[in-house]
């Protein structure tokens, strides 16, 4: 039977809801995990998702946890001049905000669930 609008519309809510959950085992298994290495999980069970789509599913598991357990973050930091004070936590910078400094060479901010 072929997969009609609606039957399509359940399916990519079921993917959905699927990588949630791997990337809230990823981080609650791992010390702590970086959206890169993610993504690069990910790809190892089938699923393909950016590094910036990564970023929105972090935030998504965020809110949705429970009292019992947090997201802890580790922000980025500039690699250059080591400023780490972004406005939002989970989000990969592009470009260091210190005017003397603009260095593009951005560590990732790490995540764990506990
Ligand atoms: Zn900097």
């Amino acid at each position: 039977m072929p997969c009609n609008e609606r039957c399509t519309e359940e399916m990519s809510e079921m993917q959905a809801r699927t990588r949630r959950q791997h990337i809230t085992e990823l981080l609650r298994n791992r010390p702590s995990i970086h959206p890169t290495a993610i993504s690069d999980a990910l790809d190892d069970v089938g699923i393909q998702l950016t590094v910036d789509e990564v970023i929105e599913e972090v935030e998504e598991i965020r809110k949705s946890l429970n009292g019992d357990e947090t997201l802890y973050i580790a922000p980025a930091e500039c690699r250059s001049c080591g400023f780490d004070n972004w406005n939002n936590l989970v989000n990969i910078p592009s470009r260091c905000p210190n005017k003397d400094c603009r260095s593009e060479w951005i560590e990732e901010p790490y995540f764990k669930i506990e």
